[in-house]
């Protein structure tokens, strides 16, 4: 009998059976199963469970739990799930992801840099005017974050022509890119920027990061790119700017509470567009082929690749 690995999911439905087909295919040699599928010893023995964002009470269920496998970049809520226990997370490094990211920065940058919301705003009433042209040579573009998807998403941006910056923890050096470190070079670089895209991971330090200040420290009219976690971005404090014309547009993908309730303030403001956290799905083949990887690996060597580190909260 092949040896059992659960898979912890929150999708339902076919989104669910497709990870359950991607994964077994993926890691043909252990069975990928339901949580309700294991034994009680099975339970006891287990050591890593491929995961979303599952509940403690599921997690609970495997009290040998050494290290769980999430199929996604992102791991904000799984690591609050599993508080200070010494469980490790090995979160999704996939470079399909990258590149499905680096293209959708790509494509809505050149949405802001080709004034597409001003000309749609002006068909619809029925306006003809052209707005005149900057080469993206011109225009600077400050990602925040440069990690798997901001450095990937500053190649494609740099193809393209457009100035760049970028802003990190520890200070990179990519070439072409005016590189920033740490808090104090936040505003400095913001000053610099056309277009500011938002690539950071959630955590203590990056929550609620961009308010007054850093818009107030942006140039009149600069635009807005949030692809990174929606509680990074001071939605008050945001509303404020575009009313007031500081910031021109902000594209947003990512929200404080998903989907976005129909309430919200994002949905009508003339000058947002809103995303329903589309910019770079998972790739389900990609993906699973990852998780296996790093799963034989570690079952052939008991080493646990690329896990999360827990402090600095990314
Ligand atoms: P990553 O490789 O961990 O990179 C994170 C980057 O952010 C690093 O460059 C890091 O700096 C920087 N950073 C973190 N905290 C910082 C701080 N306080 N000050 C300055 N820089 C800071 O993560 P990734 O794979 O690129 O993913 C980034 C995020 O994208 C994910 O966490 C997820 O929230 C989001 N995401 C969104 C979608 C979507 O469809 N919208 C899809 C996938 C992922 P250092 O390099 O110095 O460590």
């Amino acid at each position: 009998m092949k040896p059992r690995i659960p898979f912890l999911a929150t999708a339902t439905g076919a989104p669910r059976q497709a990870w359950f087909a991607a994964l077994q295919s993926a890691l043909p040699e252990v069975e990928i199963c339901e949580l309700q599928q294991l034994t009680a010893v099975e339970k006891q023995q287990c050591q890593v469970a491929i995961v979303t964002n599952p509940p403690l009470s599921e997690l609970a269920q495997l009290p040998n739990l050494i290290w769980v496998h999430s199929v996604w970049a992102g791991v904000e809520t799984l690591m609050h799930t599993v508080g200070d226990s010494p469980l490790k997370i090995v979160r999704l490094i996939d470079p399909m992801l990258a590149e499905t990211m680096a293209e959708a920065v790509l494509a809505w940058t050149l949405y802001l840099h080709r004034d597409m919301p001003a000309y749609r705003q002006q068909q619809q009433r029925q306006i003809w005017q052209s707005k005149p042209y900057r080469r993206p040579h011109s225009k600077t573009v400050g990602i925040l974050g440069l990690g798997q998807l901001g450095q990937a998403a500053a190649a494609a941006l740099l193809a393209a022509n457009f100035k760049l910056c970028g802003w990190s923890q520890q200070r990179k050096s990519i070439p072409g890119v005016q590189c920033f470190a740490g808090a104090s070079e936040l505003l400095p670089m913001l000053s610099q920027c056309d277009i500011v895209v938002c690539l950071l991971p959630l955590t203590i330090d990056t929550h609620g990061l961009l308010s007054t200040a850093q818009f107030n420290a942006l140039p009149t009219g600069a635009q807005l790119i949030n692809f990174g976690r929606g509680q990074i971005i001071d939605d008050d404090a945001l509303r404020l700017a575009l009313d007031q014309r500081k910031l021109q547009h902000a594209v947003l993908d990512v929200f404080a509470t998903e989907p976005l309730p129909v309430d919200q303030w994002q949905w009508q403001h003339p000058n947002v567009t809103v995303l329903p956290h589309c910019a770079a799905p998972t790739d389900k083949t990609s993906a699973s082929l990852i998780v296996a990887a790093n799963i034989r690996h570690w079952l052939s060597t008991g080493v646990i690749e690329g896990n999360v580190n827990l402090v600095r909260g990314y």
